[in-house]
């Protein structure tokens, strides 16, 4: 099986010690399990059996997106499937993306808690609508975050907003659809059509899953880590205890984020 996971994190080898330093300041609980370099992440991935990974990266401010961008062309490989970022006060969206689509950038990532605005405001929507007119998947940081543990700014409520505004848009919620607001996700998300990226679904309490589970189609998951800050065989173990299901577990691992990323296999 060739494993994709569609949540990870690597920086360039010039920036990441200290990245990784800032990124783990403040919250103890949340060690790394690589050093934050493509090698470590792919050596983390030869360990867990994952072919493929998403990485997101997350323009903190406008002049992140291009630099951001360059990385992505420069990185972008069979195992290694980089996600741009836009920041809501750029400019040039158009141009960057369409640079992006030339290139065989598959996806914008958006954490809009460290990017510092509301995920469904009107700036942001503009960003969307023209990644939806792309094509490109987008995956958001969704829920709560060890660093805002009572933001409502990403929430499943809003996220669901996004989505009837741009229901062509292939959006992708993670953390099972909001990290610890996993009773909205039940509520807001599940059943819809977008897809549900699973790290942390370890963490799911078992009544909150149960219903996702039966409202949410199989075909709408994807496997997730959110690497460095999980361990990778650990994730994809906790994923296959939930899932069960050979085949869905397949499905999910593999067949899902291949067909959305738009993977020839
Ligand atoms: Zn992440």
């Amino acid at each position: 099986m060739r494993i994709i996971d569609f949540h990870t994190h690597a920086f360039p080898d010039s920036l990441a010690p200290r990245a990784m330093e800032s990124l783990t300041a403040g919250v103890p609980d949340w060690p790394a399990y690589h050093d934050g370099t493509i090698a470590g992440l792919l050596r983390s991935m030869d360990i867990a059996g994952i072919h493929a990974a998403v990485i997101a990266n997350i323009a903190t401010k406008p002049s992140q997106e291009r630099p951001i961008l360059d990385w992505s062309k420069s990185i972008q490989a069979e195992r290694i499937i980089p996600f741009i970022s836009l920041h809501p006060d750029g400019e040039g969206h158009d141009a960057l993306l369409d640079e992006a689509v030339e290139a065989g950038i598959r996806g914008v990532k958006f954490h809009c808690l460290y990017q510092d605005f509301v995920v469904d405001e009107d700036r942001a929507l503009r960003m969307y609508e023209r990644i939806a007119a792309r094509d490109l998947v987008i995956l958001f940081h969704a829920g709560r975050d060890p660093v805002w543990p009572t933001s409502e700014d990403a929430s499943p409520a809003r996220l669901l907003r996004i989505h009837r505004r741009f229901p062509q848009l292939r959006m992708v919620a993670a953390h099972t659809g909001a990290w610890r607001m996993w009773d909205e996700v039940a509520e807001h998300l599940a059943g819809e059509d977008l897809w549900l990226e699973l790290s942390f679904a370890g963490d799911v309490p078992d009544e909150a899953w149960a219903t996702i589970w039966e409202r949410h189609s199989p075909g709408r998951y994807v496997f997730g880590s959110d690497s460095p800050w999980t361990d990778q065989v650990k994730t994809l173990e906790q994923v296959r205890r939930r899932l069960g299901d050979e085949g869905i577990t397949a499905q999910v691992l593999e067949s899902n984020p291949s067909r959305l990323l738009g993977l020839n296999s």
